[in-house]
């Protein structure tokens, strides 16, 4: 088990490093200052998990992810600050699959990851079919006819459980239980974020989408098959 933090602010890069030694000492910590090298690491050192901060001092924690996402669907954390409300759109926008507002304690840090953690690595799910939709929850590959798309691991979770459920509606708050272990404030908004980036994934017009329609103020569903 391996954990990335791209984070300039040592004392924060300490504080985490310490809560794993302490509470997980079992996992290794790695850590760069710098968002370019943050981006070389994920390729040189195959990280489970990276905890990415958005302020950095040469590039935006939102270019690295740009950049990480286009080789990697490794699991990625944001850090941000409490007041940063439009960056944890942003983010959620560009691929991070969670975050977590500083300051943060470290048993909330240690649940994000293990939560994560437990996400990316389904005990062998077996494949899910739904129409011309096929998921391999495993690889978090989906086809769809001939097409084949790469999901983030947020995304394979959402359409997973969407599929497990389909002909349901399923609940926001229930799928929030599927997807981050828990219903927390602000999940139905980050929800509606992961739903934007996986309609344009997958869906011809994402503005009309065609597979995964939204029951207003309840939920989402899929679409029977045609
Ligand atoms: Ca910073």
């Amino acid at each position: 088990m391996k954990v990335l933090v791209i984070e300039d602010d040592k004392e924060i890069v300490d504080a985490i490093s310490l809560a794993f030694q302490i509470r997980w000492p079992e996992a290794k910590v790695v850590s760069t200052r710098l968002g370019q090298k943050g981006v070389e690491m994920v390729e040189s050192e195959s990280p489970d998990i990276v905890i990415l901060d958005l302020g950095l001092p040469d590039i935006s924690g939102f270019e690295v992810l740009r950049q990480i996402r286009r080789f990697s669907t490794v699991p990625t954390i944001i850090l941000t600050v409490r007041a940063e409300e439009a960056d944890v759109v942003k983010g959620l926008e560009w691929g991070a699959d969670d975050y977590i507002t500083k300051p943060f304690r470290q048993l909330e840090l240690l649940a994000r990851v293990k939560s994560m953690i437990r996400r990316h690595t389904p005990a062998e799910e077996s494949i899910l079919t739904y129409g011309h939709l096929r998921l391999e929850p495993e690889t978090a590959q989906l086809h769809i006819d001939e097409k084949e798309i790469a999901l983030t691991v947020t995304e394979n979770h959402i359409l997973g459980h969407l599929m497990k459920n389909a002909g349901h509606v399923v609940t926001h708050s229930n799928l929030a239980e599927a997807v981050w272990g828990d219903d927390y404030p602000g999940a139905t908004d980050s929800l509606k974020v992961h739903i934007r980036r996986l309609r344009e994934k997958i869906e011809t017009d994402p503005g009309k989408p065609r597979i995964i329609l939204t029951k207003t103020g309840i939920g989402y569903f899929l679409a029977k098959p045609e």
